[in-house]
């Protein structure tokens, strides 16, 4: 694999999600030194609950030789099996392909992700400095680099400055106060760990259930631990202090409520939850005006959140990290790499986005001829539009890191 010595620009990241760590660890390979500034005081090991790596995503951190199914206890989830309130079995779909080594997409708790990659990075001498929550920037001069400030007084000096600060992204709102908001999906996702009922583990698949009124998922570890989400409509966006306010077990009150009628499993699961039911309103990013302006970029979900109904916005994060690395090797002019980066992502990313939202319009209908419709029609749609070869632009995608890009 190729890196560029002689680029010895120095890159600010603010965000050490999951884009933030991956693009350090592309920049170094082309030769680019970073240094990764979080929000958090410490590392996040435990936020959030667990997502999907798709076999694209997996395939990006596999060229940048970062393993993390083994080391983030991933379950690898090849197929996903889909179930209508009644319990009758839609179909199914692939949850990815097979790469060429045999690994299929994997599911894995968010916290430890971003711990694998966070020491991933440290062992390649990559620093991550906490409690840095970027207020503002400023640009120097002409080309002249970029000063970031932080919240706690200090700043820090680079070439370029990489927004990989999420959904809330600060850098987007930097760059162009313009931006639109991020756009609420209508959809509250909540979600658990269970350990109770006798479901045997069924290797690499996820069950879904498209409930009377919500949809339910889980899978089930062969601990026998299970791990459920659950995607409930709710037209008005809720706050998130109105969030916080309902506590775990009024939540698994109203879950029961909501799947009563659906199959028992689904209560079974809700009841037997242990430790806290997280809850958060769904949002995506369409489409954003602009991806970079000056010394600044974004990456990941700052730039074009999107849902997680297709289970890639991790994905999506990484590929924009090893595609932003490969601009800016090959293409000396920063503003002319970030212009390549753009061209390259935006048709991609925004196509996800858009096929995200669709997946969740499908999850939640109220109205029960409409949902007997779709439970008639699911079958054959499953059989003919959601195959491996109709998916085949989403999970194929590959970056060649050696092959050179054309400004
Ligand atoms: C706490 C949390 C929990 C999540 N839980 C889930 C989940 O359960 N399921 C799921 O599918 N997806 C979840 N996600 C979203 C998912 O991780 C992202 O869609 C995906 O990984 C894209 O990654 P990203 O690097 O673009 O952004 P993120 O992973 O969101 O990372 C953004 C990082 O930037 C930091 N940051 C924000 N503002 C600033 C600032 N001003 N200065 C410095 N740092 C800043 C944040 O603290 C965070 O560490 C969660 C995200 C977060 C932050």
């Amino acid at each position: 694999m190729k890196g560029t010595p002689t680029n010895k620009k120095r890159a600010l990241i603010v965000g050490s999600g999951i884009g933030g760590p991956v693009a350090a660890m592309a920049l170094q390979r082309a030769g680019i030194e970073a240094v990764v500034y979080e929000a958090y005081d410490a590392p996040a090991d435990y936020a959030g609950l667990f997502l999907n790596i798709a076999s694209n995503g997996l395939d990006v951190l596999r060229t940048l030789d970062i393993d993390v199914p083994a080391r983030a206890d991933g379950f690898p989830v090849s197929r996903m099996v889909m179930y209508s309130g009644t319990g009758k079995c839609l179909g199914e779909v692939a949850n990815g392909i097979r790469l060429p080594d045999n690994t299929v997409s994997v599911i894995v708790k968010r916290g430890l992700l971003q711990r694998v990659l966070r020491e991933e990075a440290e062992s390649r001498g990559i620093r991550t400095e906490y409690g840095k929550r970027l207020d503002s920037y400023e640009i120097i001069g002409n080309g002249g680099g970029v000063i970031a400030r932080f919240e706690d007084g200090s700043e820090v000096e680079g070439d370029l400055l990489v927004g990989a600060d999420g959904v809330r992204s600060r850098v987007r709102r930097l760059l162009n106060p313009d931006s639109p908001r991020p756009s609420y999906t209508g959809l509250l996702s909540l979600g658990g760990y269970a350990r109770g009922p006798r479901i045997t583990p069924t290797p690499e698949t996820q069950h879904f259930i498209f409930g009377s009124r919500a949809f339910f998922g889980y899978l089930v570890r062969e601990t026998g631990e299970i791990w459920w989400f659950a995607n409930v409509a709710r037209p008005d966006k809720p706050s998130r202090k109105e969030l916080s306010r309902v506590s775990s077990a009024q939540w698994k009150r109203r879950l029961l409520e909501l799947f009563s009628g659906d199959p028992d499993l689904i209560g079974e699961i809700v009841e037997s939850t242990r430790g806290e039911i997280g809850a958060y309103p769904i949002h995506d990013i369409p489409t954003a005006p602009a991806w970079h302006k000056g010394p600044a970029v974004l990456i990941g979900d700052a730039v074009h959140a999107t849902s997680p109904n297709s289970g890639q916005g991790a994905s999506m994060a990484v590929e924009d990290a090893i595609v932003l690395a490969k601009c800016l090797r090959d293409v000396l002019d920063t503003e002319r790499a970030f212009l390549t980066y753009e061209r390259s992502r935006r048709e991609r990313v925004e196509k996800v986005v858009a096929y995200s939202r669709r997946i969740g319009q499908s999850k939640a209908v109220s109205n029960p001829v409409a949902r007997w419709i779709r439970d008639q029609i699911m079958p054959f749609a499953l059989k003919h539009f959601a195959n491996t070869g109709s998916h085949a632009w989403l999970y194929t995608y590959h970056v060649d890191w050696d092959e050179k890009v054309a400004a």
